[in-house]
């Protein structure tokens, strides 16, 4: 039976702006994420029973099931299959776009679907637009119309840094299912372990699954320590045959990533006679590039033919990865075998060689009837011809790979990878990096800058899960939920909401879902959050609180200390502010004051703490005459709003540059004599980061010829210049050099270093 009531339109719009629509003249927020291509929203509703009856005529024996499981997962609610009394009935659409549908909402509920995949995106749909309270389900009458804007809308899991049991690996692929995502990318093989079965090299699993120690810490952390246990885990070929099949049942493509030529420590601890050097070599427990990979002479390639050939048969996409990133030249440079491989086929250098070490598994795969992918690292030395990109390091791969006509897949390091820092301050170890909600949300896998014609070979995106610091399922969700929800946004989404919109949608309706599914989710982009302005002498801050927040209670400490003293402390004292009001932090005359602000709050009992390193160049004005990387500008109060980078260090908290020649320039705001000027910089080689060569000075256009005196700190990650100057002057200009290529055998090799600096300080 259906009830037709009026309902009062109640929205509380939390000071975001909606566009009315004026036929319809109501609100037109959709709860449905990702967003669907049309919503139309009438102001009536429809109640529907706790048990709901479904004419599934001509649905599949697994749509049907899926149904069920989905209504109870969302509501708790029953369905039952009947033509008679029917409150929701099923339509095929013949001649529209792939997978896309229609929901009408009106006395009853007709679903209207292209394809099984469309059925089931719908049926999700469906339900996000359900209210459940104690006097039943009720939702808005309403017309819904959708369809896909990407065909690769893919989520990457490394089982290998971590292992993640079958029953983890499912519920990854459930919850992915719920956000309209097709694609999962199972990272099976890497160096700390290899995790698939492969029955013509069963020493594969039995060694190269376990790792005898994993490093504690970040791996940046000195000394380094390692955690001494045996570490491990794999799936035989059954358990992978049933992922593939529950995947499947969701309507997702797995592919499976096959690491080569590099990232293959784990399959040579395994077979070292693959290798260049035959030595021995164990699982490896640290993070990183390691020089030891796979030769490139026959046998090689005929055993990872091998291998490919099981993999094959298991997993029925049309996909499979084959890594191609990060694989030092170092062991192919000294190797026999390699440089006879490089004279025999004219191959220029070691590039060269690993483009055609490719293009061998290319043609292999393509025999089998399969498509090679592999990171961008597989355009060097020249795309084997039916390969498609994956473009990591940036857009740039992928750019070049679709103007050479291949198919590619963005998942820039800058939005797309979440084992990256969501947070600025309090967050779990993480890699580094920093990629919050927001920066997810901006995700566009189109360059604005690609010509329109090439448009067509960006198949979609990917956000990727890197494992090295998520050890365990809990930790995994906290890392991928809510980001993948933005991301879904982008990747299905015809046209989007802003991202306040999106933010409110998220909190209202969707919270409630992956708290019924028991989703450890971070709520980080909902804490309050730290809003910065340049004040009249120096900065000043105010604490924006939202709804999920609750109460802030902020508290702050002073300490008077002596120039350049960091150890020394002095009087504390206690205020409690006003939350949103503007808080002045002023330049001292002398010295610095290091001032201590205690954040906490009162709805999810977060705190945080940050201190204010204040010298003379707190708030001036600062010219970026080099500009930084828009990937590493936190803006451009970064460098003077008296706040050190943490180590493990965060993107925001430093201000990057990929140039050989570095300037930026202070303005003092009145000629100065007698001061000191501090510069610090961040060195991590791992991700391509050094200190500088040289920092030179120019006071009022004229350079200063003064030495400065470098210390370095503790674990040698920070590296400060520090200069005496004593001339008057208003300008004081930096000329950084950093050094010109990153030396050969390190990782990056090659390419322009990143140079990073967090804060200049101007000591009086
Ligand atoms: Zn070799």
């Amino acid at each position: 039976m259906t009830f037709v009531v009026n309902r009062k339109n109640v929205f509380i719009l939390l000071g975001i702006f909606i566009v009315l629509n004026v036929q319809f003249s109501f609100s037109q927020i959709c709860p449905i994420i990702p967003s669907p291509a049309t919503y139309k929203e009438f102001n009536e509703s429809l109640l529907i029973e706790k048990t709901v009856i479904v004419d599934s005529t001509g649905l599949s024996e697994n749509l049907k099931n899926q149904l069920k499981e989905i209504a109870f997962s969302y509501h708790k609610m029953e369905i039952k299959f009947s033509s008679n009394e029917s409150q929701l009935k099923f339509k095929k659409l013949v001649n529209v776009i792939e997978n896309s549908y229609s929901i009408n909402v009106s006395n009853d509920i007709t679903i209207s679907y292209s394809s099984d995949a469309s059925c089931f995106y719908a049926f999700h749909s469906f339900m996000q637009l359900i209210n459940s309270d104690s006097e039943g389900y009720s939702l808005k009458k309403c017309f819904v119309k959708d369809y896909p804007k990407f065909q690769w809308r893919g989520l990457h899991l490394d089982v290998s840094r971590h292992f993640f049991t079958v029953e983890e690996v499912k519920r990854y692929i459930d919850l992915m299912s719920m956000y309209k995502f097709n694609t999962f990318h199972w990272h099976l093989t890497d160096d700390q372990g290899w995790r698939i079965e492969i029955k013509q090299f069963p020493k594969l699993t039995e060694i190269g699954a376990w790792r005898d120690s994993t490093v504690e810490n970040h791996y940046t952390t000195k000394p380094r320590t390692y955690k001494k246990e045996r570490y491990g885990g794999f799936y035989t070929q059954e358990q992978i045959k049933e992922v593939v099949a529950y995947a499947a049942s969701k309507y997702i493509t797995i592919v499976p990533e096959i690491e080569m030529p590099g990232h293959s420590r784990a399959a040579l601890a395994a077979y070292p006679e693959y290798s260049c050097t035959g030595k021995e070599l164990c699982v490896e427990g640290l993070w990183g590039v390691f020089d030891d990979i796979f030769c490139s002479k026959d046998e090689t390639i005929s055993f990872l033919q091998k291998i490919l050939d099981e993999v094959a048969l298991l997993f029925p996409g049309e996909f499979i990865h084959i890594g191609g990133d990060e694989a030092p030249k170092k062991r192919w440079k000294e190797c026999e075998k390699c440089q006879n491989v490089i004279n025999t086929n004219n191959l220029k250098d070691e590039h060269e060689l690993q483009s055609y070490f490719i293009q061998k598994m290319d043609k292999y795969l393509a025999s089998k009837g399969k498509k090679l992918i592999g990171w961008d690292e597989i355009l060097e030395g020249g795309l084997s011809q039916n390969a498609a990109v994956m473009s990591w390091r940036g857009f740039d791969g992928g750019i070049e790979a679709a103007k050479q006509e291949h198919y590619v897949v963005m998942s820039p390091g800058s939005h797309c990878y979440f084992d990256h820092y969501q947070g600025k301050k309090n967050e779990p170890l993480a890699i580094g990096g920093y990629t919050p909600l927001e920066k997810a949300y901006e995700f566009n896998p189109i360059p604005p800058d690609l010509d329109e014609k090439y448009h067509s070979y960006i198949l979609g995106g990917q956000a990727n899960l890197w494992t090295e610091y998520i050890a365990d399922f809990k930790k995994l969700e906290y890392m991928t939920y809510p980001r993948a929800i933005a991301l879904s946004q982008t990747l299905w989404s015809i046209e989007k909401p802003d991202y306040n919109t999106f933010k409110y949608i998220l909190s209202n309706n969707h919270f409630k879902y992956l708290e019924a599914k028991k989703v450890n989710f971070s709520k980080t982009a909902f804490l309050p959050e730290v809003e910065w302005k340049r004040s009249k002498g120096g900065l000043k801050f105010r604490i924006n609180a939202s709804k999920e927040s609750g109460q802030i209670e902020l508290s702050y400490s002073r300490n008077e200390i002596l120039i350049n003293d960091y150890s020394k402390t002095g009087n504390n004292t206690n205020v409690t502010f006003a939350p949103n009001s503007w808080i002045q932090v002023k330049r001292p005359k002398k010295g610095i004051t290091n001032h201590h602000y205690y954040i906490k709050t009162t709805e999810n009992s977060s705190s945080s703490h940050f201190i204010i390193n204040a010298t003379h160049a707190l708030g001036l004005p600062i010219k970026y005459i080099t500009e930084p990387s828009p990937n590493y500008n936190g803006g451009d109060l970064t460098l003077v709003d008296g706040q050190f980078g943490s180590l493990p260090w965060k993107g925001n908290e430093w201000i990057g540059f990929n140039k050989n020649k570095i300037q930026i320039e202070l303005d003092l705001g009145k000629k100065m004599s007698n001061f000191q000027v501090f510069v610090r910089f961040l060195s991590d080689e791992n991700s391509w980061i050094y200190f500088p060569n040289d920092v030179k000075i120019v006071l009022d256009d004229a350079f200063e010829l003064v030495n400065p005196k470098i210390e370095l700190n503790d674990n040698q990650q920070i590296k400060t210049f520090s200069f005496q100057l004593s001339k008057k002057t208003q300008k004081v200009k930096l000329v950084i050099d950093s050094i010109m290529l990153i030396p050969s055998g390190l990782p990056g090799e090659g390419n322009i270093p990143w140079t990073f600096i967090d804060e200049i300080q101007i000591l009086r």
